[in-house]
């Protein structure tokens, strides 16, 4: 069964629905993320069997596969989290198999057991947990091994002063870093305001960026069409490949379009009972959840290209 008309397919493998409020547990606490409401969950073998079935599924597809394990915790501090990165990293049709880390680990406890050519690594950049020259250095452990990389760092208002800083560390050290918008302050509370407070001597209130704080961080941004989407200008409507080229599969085999819209199972879409458009189609909501995803849009194909090792990260045209 071929899934997409150029036999390519991204796949965001995730955890749970967003109704279950569950996630991965994590080593790290950011207040952004923890959020009362939401369960962490440490993995069982229930869990690797789960993945197990879904991916015996997609191994017998000609596509080859990029996926990106989009678990909402911290893969490398869980045993079993851990052991179903390495069981899709071995599949032929897999080529890729990114992950989403807070790099707290060092890479020498993990780097043994997988297969390098395939591994890329998203690493996410939480200061208030781990210091700039740490994360750096598990960087470079797995740059020096050729594993492809790039930092983000969601850029609270409290920290922009420090994103120039931040920026220079990452050049020096020649590695890849992207800033991401926290728009819905809702979520952090006075935890990291604290942490901001010691560090930089003044406490803020939970608020919004100002006019001078936005476009610091956008010089960091590819172009203005990406911050202008990545600051909620609106895609409902807009053709977009999500659903074509690129699907989001959770652990209970269901496997959606991006973050809504269910297009149905695992075995529907691999045994042919459903299929995946052949062109873009519109968006079905107000706003892309995503920064990354917002790349599926039409609009963007033109002017990036999508990147060879990593599910939904891009490079200038
Ligand atoms: S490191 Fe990532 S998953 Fe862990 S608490 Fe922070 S934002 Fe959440
Ligand atoms: S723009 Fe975002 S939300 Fe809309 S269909 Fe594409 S990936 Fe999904």
């Amino acid at each position: 069964m071929k899934l997409t008309k150029q036999g390519l397919i991204r796949i965001n493998f995730r955890d749970f629905l967003p109704h279950e409020n569950k996630r991965l547990r994590c080593n790290f606490r950011c207040s952004y993320c923890n959020q009362k409401n939401i369960k962490q969950i440490k993995f069982s073998e229930k869990e690797l069997l789960s993945s197990k079935r879904i991916w015996d599924k997609l191994s017998t597809v000609e596509d080859d596969i990029i996926v990106r394990l989009n678990f909402d915790g911290e893969i490398l501090i869980d045993k079993w989290a851990r052991e179903i990165w390495y069981h899709i990293n071995k599949l032929p049709n897999v080529k890729i198999s990114e992950i989403i880390t807070n790099n707290s680990i060092d890479p020498d406890d993990y780097l043994g057991l997988i297969s390098l050519p395939k591994a890329s690594f998203n690493c996410s950049f939480h200061p208030e947990f781990v210091s700039l020259q740490r994360f750096i250095n598990h960087a470079l452990k797995l740059k020096q091994k050729g594993c492809p990389l790039f930092a983000t760092m969601v850029v609270l208002p409290e920290m922009v002063n420090e994103l120039t800083g931040i920026v220079m560390g990452f050049e020096d050290a020649g590695i890849l870093f992207r800033p991401l918008l926290l728009l819905n302050t809702e979520f952090y509370d006075s935890k990291l305001r604290n942490f901001w407070k010691k560090i930089i001597g003044k406490s803020q209130s939970s608020r919004s960026y100002n006019l001078y704080e936005l476009e610091l961080i956008r010089q960091h941004y590819y172009s203005d069409l990406e911050f202008q989407f990545q600051k909620g200008r609106k895609t409902s409507g807009l053709p977009c490949f999500a659903g074509v080229d690129m699907i989001n599969v959770f652990l209970d085999g269901s496997v959606y379009r991006c973050f809504g819209a269910k297009l149905g199972t695992i075995d529907e879409l691999c045994d042919g009972k459903i299929k995946l458009r052949e062109e873009p189609y519109p968006c079905f909501t107000d706003t892309c959840q995503c920064p990354t995803h917002m790349i599926f849009l039409k609009d963007f194909r033109d002017k990036y290209i999508l990147s060879d090792k990593f599910a939904d990260h891009y490079e200038i045209n």
